[in-house]
């Protein structure tokens, strides 16, 4: 239905779909029983668009249709070659409708459009990268003089339920979509119920590049009724789950009476540690960049910036004022840095650790709603200083453009303080002694540290955190492991 605020800033994309609905061998369909959700669009609030409801009933649908393209279909039989061309037939079209995909994307989610544009090519790029990987795969064989030939016998493993969050929604799809079904497997997709309209593009990328019914499925709804029963369903062997680490842990639970594989990216509180010795330019610029961009909805968000005490003034003199300037604006706007945030929950959420802050902290930047915009999920980028390390701002993930900044005097203290939280996802260095650098990152709690760097990586490298922050480690040929069987074979000589 007509939606004033968009009509009148000009941004609501043309030809919107009419309802959402699941996609399950093929078809698109509505839920059985025909339950739907509201989607709201972060600007207005409005409601845009129903979505599917999937209920037990859907979610079993999805995952026969799934089983039966494993156990009888093409899909797990084809050589990896085979398998390689239709994900780089995938990656093609994903680029060639990248603008498309990026003005959904910030529409539904309130993501910069620019930055939207960069996660559909990212997005892209996985299907790339792991139809590359998948013929270039190697296993290993040991020959025991005399006794034996072991060898491995690499195989995909049946139904995989992907469930993920919202922030990044397509691109973090593609992270998971694109090593399950390159491996031979295939797939039940429940995406995150606050942005499901990116989502809805996949069933027709996948058919014009030849991917046979059934391997992909999908099943919106909501997380404790569709991603509950995707978790709780018994010919579901594998659930790769990317969100909150405390969904993360009743997920655990649910999935235990099964044993079955788990591989879990969960949340973070990334410290940025700078020392008095590091380029502060470039250390300014990156930690303003860790926190603001994406809207700071971002799992790998520095959001605690710890600074040694000799430059301390300095860098938050400087942070503060640069924090300023960071554009805040429409998500369609071209020029703007962080937009709206995803849903006026998460807004509510995040505000409210906005007003904690100022008790904990001293306020200086932001700490309210952009001037202008008095409608929405916007939020002013928020910049916290002389933050205590048991302040709750600290040590709680608040995933939104909100940064608390603490000084340290000491390498031994800075490493307690960036360690001093239930996680462990990233961490930031930034310093010019070499030793310390080297000595710190690998002291760090952090499942990936970035040395004097923006936050960049490349796909063959690890991705994962250790303590709460997620379980196992996927990327390169750690996502081939997670989604195959390594069978050994020993034949006597
Ligand atoms: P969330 O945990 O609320 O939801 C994630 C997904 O899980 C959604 O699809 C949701 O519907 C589903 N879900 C919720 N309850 C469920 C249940 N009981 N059973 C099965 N599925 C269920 O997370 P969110 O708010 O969508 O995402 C933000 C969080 O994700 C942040 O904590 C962020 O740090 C984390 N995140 C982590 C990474 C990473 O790689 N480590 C990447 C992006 C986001």
């Amino acid at each position: 239905r007509p939606n004033a605020r968009h009509d009148q800033a000009g941004h609501r994309p043309a030809d919107l779909p009419a309802t959402i609905q699941h996609y399950i061998d093929g078809q698109l369909v509505d839920s059985l029983g025909g339950e739907t959700f509201d989607v709201l669009d972060p600007v207005s609030n409005e409601t845009y668009v129903q979505a599917a409801a999937g209920q037990q009933g859907d979610v079993d649908a999805a995952v026969a249709a799934a089983r039966r393209a494993f156990t009888d279909g093409p899909w797990p039989r084809m050589l990896p070659r085979e398998r390689s061309r239709v994900l780089h037939k995938i990656a093609d079209i994903v680029e060639s409708r990248g603008d498309r995909l990026a003005e959904l994307e910030s529409f539904d989610s309130g993501l910069p459009i620019t930055q939207a544009l960069g996660q559909a090519r990212r997005a892209a790029e996985n299907f790339r990268f792991f139809a590359d990987l998948i013929v270039a795969q190697a296993d290993d064989t040991y020959k025991v003089p005399g006794r034996q030939i072991n060898y491995v016998n690499r195989k995909p493993i049946g139904v995989a339920g992907l469930i993920t969050p919202w922030n990044t929604p397509f691109m973090l799809e593609s992270w998971k979509l694109a090593p399950a079904i390159a491996t031979g497997n295939t797939v039940v997709l429940k995406p995150a119920e606050f942005t499901p309209l990116s989502a809805s593009l996949w069933a027709g990328i996948f058919e014009e590049a030849g991917l046979p019914a059934g391997v992909f499925n999908l099943v919106n709804g909501l997380g404790e009724e569709a991603g509950d029963a995707l978790v709780k369903h018994p010919d579901v062997p594998l659930i790769s789950f990317t969100g909150e680490s405390s969904t993360g842990q009743l997920i655990f639970g649910n999935a235990a009476p099964y044993l079955k594989g788990l591989s879990m990216e969960l949340g973070g509180k990334s410290p940025a540690v700078v020392f008095a010795d590091a380029d502060l330019d470039a250390a300014i610029d990156a930690t303003i960049f860790g926190v603001f961009s994406l809207n700071g909805e971002r799992c790998t968000a520095g959001s605690r910036i710890l600074v040694e005490r000799p430059v301390y003034d300095e860098f938050v003199e400087r942070y503060a004022a640069q924090a300023a300037r960071v554009r805040v604006g429409y998500p369609h706007d071209p020029e703007t840095e962080v937009g709206a945030l995803v849903h006026p929950e998460h807004y509510e959420k995040v505000m409210g650790y906005v007003e904690l802050g100022k008790t904990e902290g001293r306020l200086v930047a932001g700490g309210g709603r952009p001037e202008g915009f008095d409608f929405g999920n916007f939020v002013a980028p928020t910049v916290f200083a002389d933050v205590a390390p048991d302040a709750r701002i600290f040590t709680e993930e608040i995933f939104g453009p909100v940064v608390a900044i603490t000084p340290f005097d000491t390498e031994a203290e800075a490493l307690e303080l960036a360690n001093g939280t239930r996680y462990g996802l990233a961490a930031y260095v930034w310093t010019n002694d070499l030793k310390r650098a080297h000595n710190f990152s690998q002291a760090v709690e952090a499942g990936m540290v970035w040395l004097n760097s923006n936050n960049v990586r490349d796909l063959r490298t690890p991705f994962g955190g250790v303590k709460a922050s997620g379980l196992g480690h996927e990327g390169g040929y750690r996502s081939i492991d997670f989604y195959t069987d390594s069978q050994a074979v020993h034949i006597t000589l």
